[in-house]
Order: structure tokens, then C-alpha cells, then sequence
């Protein structure tokens, strides 16, 4: 039988366990300890499993990871790891440390069908949504290959998390829950170019995740030119969603701005960042522009806006109150860094 085991839920797995292989519930739990807890893949090796059971889950060709196809290590210690899925599709995750922390930062689609102008992913094209197992799969194998668990995952790699809602969320759901990955909440972050339905999806979801929306610019003509995606959700719409967020968790969301030369870092835009904003207590991450290493003929071009530049915006921000950070670019010399991730299959 092919099954896709790392994209069963919690429910699921007890089902499989009691139903397919006739065995008691507890398996269940025995199992999940191996994949999630130990990184264990292969029915063989789960010692506490009879071998008859053991032989059975080797017959339902059991957990099926990306096939790893390539890694990169930059000088800044962060790793960029090459997935290719069953169908030959290439996507990217990156493996940072901070301060003896890890973040995994996982793609969550093969490419992105939003094309930001600026996004190396967005101006790949599209492929497809990857399945909860091959989100999973990423993070699972990475920590296998780490030898240790990693603290931290953030959905922003390749990919718009929210327009692959059902599936990221059950990654989260099994990450977080105690018998599976055991993930705090707290560790797991979404970030969203401003899908507004799935940020209203996420105040009224069960665990509460971290939030990060992608601004970059304070004004509907702005953005839309930056990110078609305000078309659909302009920003009037996307606030309105982002004030139901903080009304229903209570919960700071991160804004993501990408400093681009003589594009968005006139100190005036946070002005009117701080009045679209108003009243919502956002954190504001504030990150050079990367370029990518390559670019497609045609794509546009972007220039990252000077540190005086950086400063000046930065100054504005801090006379209106707002809570920031510079977020420093990690792997850049490997193209691992924010907006970089372009590898596709084919
Ligand atoms: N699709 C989601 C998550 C993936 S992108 C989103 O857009 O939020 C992760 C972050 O990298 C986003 O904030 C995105 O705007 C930013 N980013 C994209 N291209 C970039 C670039 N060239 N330089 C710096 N950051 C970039
Ligand atoms: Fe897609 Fe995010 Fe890149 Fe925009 S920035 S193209 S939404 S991955």
C-alpha cells in the first residue's frame, strides 16, 4: 500500500495503528516517538516494535522523507539544504544559527505564485503545493542530519504559507502536539504576504503560532506595484484582518520590511506605516534587500537601500514609538538569505 505516513495527524496515526495494522492504540504512540522524537525512519530499527509488526510497516513502505540533493555552508555557519520530491521537484530549506539557537526556515510550496518583484522564489514561477509529509519531511530530516532537535521553525522559505493553509497547519498541529514533535507554539512562526482570510483563519486557530506579515510598503499604489498580491487583498482589507488577529489572540505581530534603494525607505513611508498601523503594537523587522544571485531575463531590478538610508527610516520609526530590528542577512554568501531561494526542478 503507498501511503504518505508523515502527512497522518495524531487521530490519524491511532487510526492507521488500530484499523490497517490491527494493533493496539499505544503503537501509535510508540511509533510517533521514533519519527518525530528520535528521527528514526525506518520500521527496522524501532526496537520496541514486534518483528512482525516491523515487517508490516515495511511493507507499507513506511515514512518517505525529500530525497536530499544537495547542501550548501556559509561562512556564517548557516546551511542550505536541496530537497527533491517524488515528482522531481526542487525546493530549498535553510538551517540558521543564532546564539546557539536553531531556526529551520522551510518552503512550504515548490516556487510561489505571487511574484513579488523583488522575491528570487516569486520571479521562479510556480510548481505546486507541497503536501504536509514534504513540509515535515524538511524539518524532520534536518534535524536528523543535525543530530539534535531545532528550536525554532519559521514558513519562510519558498512559498505562501497561507495559500497552502490546510497542509501548513497540519505540520503545525503535528509539530506541536506532545505525543509528535512536542514544538512549543511559541517556536513556530507564519509568514504571509497578506493572504487576509487566512490571517482571520489563524486568530481562531487552536495553536497559537507567531505572526509575521510581509508590508513592505505603507500604501495600496506601493504595494501593488511591489507585491501583486495587494490586488486582491489591498491594504485596507489586510489591516482590517491583521486588527482581528490582535483583538482575538492578544498576540504582537511582526511586520516584515525589505529595505529597497529609492523604493520604499523614504523615512515619510514609515509615517504612513505608523498611521495604517495605528493602535496595533507591531514589531517591525526591517531587512536589507538581497539580491538574487541570478536573476531571470527581464526580471526587475532592486538596489538594497544604504545603511544612511536604513538609518534615516529606522530614526522615523523610533520618533513614532515603534519597536524595531534590523534584521541582518544570514547565508547570503550561499543565496540562503531572505528572497534568495530560487531552486526549481526540471
Ligand atoms: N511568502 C511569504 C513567506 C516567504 S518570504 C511572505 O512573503 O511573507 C520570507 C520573507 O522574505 C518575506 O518577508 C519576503 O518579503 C522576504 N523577501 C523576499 N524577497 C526578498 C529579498 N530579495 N530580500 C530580502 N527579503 C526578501
Ligand atoms: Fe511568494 Fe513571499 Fe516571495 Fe512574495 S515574497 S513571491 S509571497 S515567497
Amino acid at each position: 500500500m503507498e501511503m504518505d505516513a508523515l502527512s497522518l495527524s495524531y487521530e490519524e496515526w491511532k487510526m492507521f495503528v488500530t484499523d490497517v495494522l490491527k494493533e493496539p492504540r499505544f503503537r501509535a504512540d510508540q511509533i510517533c516517538g521514533w519519527v518525530y522524537a528520535k528521527k528514526v525512519f525506518e520500521a527496522n530499527s524501532m526496537t520496541n516494535l514486534s518483528k512482525p509488526l516491523r515487517d508490516k510497516l515495511m511493507n507499507e513502505s513506511f515514512i518517505k522523507t525529500p530525497i536530499q540533493v544537495g547542501e550548501k555552508k556559509s561562512k556564517d555557519g548557516t546551511r542550505k539544504f536541496l530537497w527533491q520530491m517524488e515528482d522531481g521537484e526542487r525546493v530549498e530549506s535553510v538551517l540558521m544559527n543564532h546564539g546557539g539557537h536553531t531556526t529551520a526556515c522551510v518552503s512550504s510550496q515548490a516556487g510561489c505564485p505571487l511574484a513579488c518583484a523583488f522575491c528570487a522564489t516569486g520571479q521562479a514561477g510556480y510548481a505546486r503545493n507541497l503536501t504536509t509529509g514534504e513540509i515535515l519531511g524538511q524539518f524532520l530530516t534536518m534535524e536528523r542530519r543535525l543530530g539534535q532537535d531545532i528550536n525554532n521553525i519559521v514558513f519562510m522559505g519558498m512559498g505562501e504559507p497561507l495559500l497552502n493553509e490546510a497542509n501548513v497547519l497540519n505540520v503545525v498541529r503535528s509539530l506541536n502536539h506532545e505525543k509528535m514533535r512536542n514544538l512549543g507554539a511559541r517556536h513556530i512562526t507564519i509568514s504571509t504576504s497578506g493572504i487576509a482570510p487566512g490571517i482571520r483563519y489563524l486568530a481562531d486557530f487552536d495553536v497559537p503560532l507567531r505572526l509575521s506579515v510581509s508590508l513592505h510598503a505603507p500604501n495600496d499604489a506601493l504595494r501593488s506595484r511591489l507585491m501583486p498580491v495587494n490586488k486582491q487583498y489591498p491594504l485596507a482589507s489586510l489591516v482590517e484582518a491583521m486588527r482581528y488577529y490582535k483583538n482575538r489572540t492578544g498576540e504582537r505581530i511582526t511586520i516584515e520590511y525589505v529595505m529597497m534603494d529609492g523604493v520604499n525607505d523614504d523615512p515619510q513611508l514609515a509615517f504612513e506605516m505608523a498611521a495604517l498601523l495605528d493602535g496595533l503594537g507591531v514589531y517591525v523587522n526591517i531587512i536589507p534587500y538581497n539580491p538574487p544571485l541570478t536573476a531571470p531575463p527581464g526580471a526587475p531590478t532592486f538596489a538594497r537601500s544604504s545603511e544612511a538610508k536604513i538609518k534615516a527610516f529606522c530614526a522615523a520609526l523610533s520618533d513614532l514609538s515603534i519597536e524595531f530590528e534590523i534584521r541582518r542577512e544570514k547565508g547570503a554568501d550561499i543565496a540562503a538569505a531572505c528572497g534568495q531561494l530560487a531552486a526549481r526542478g526540471r
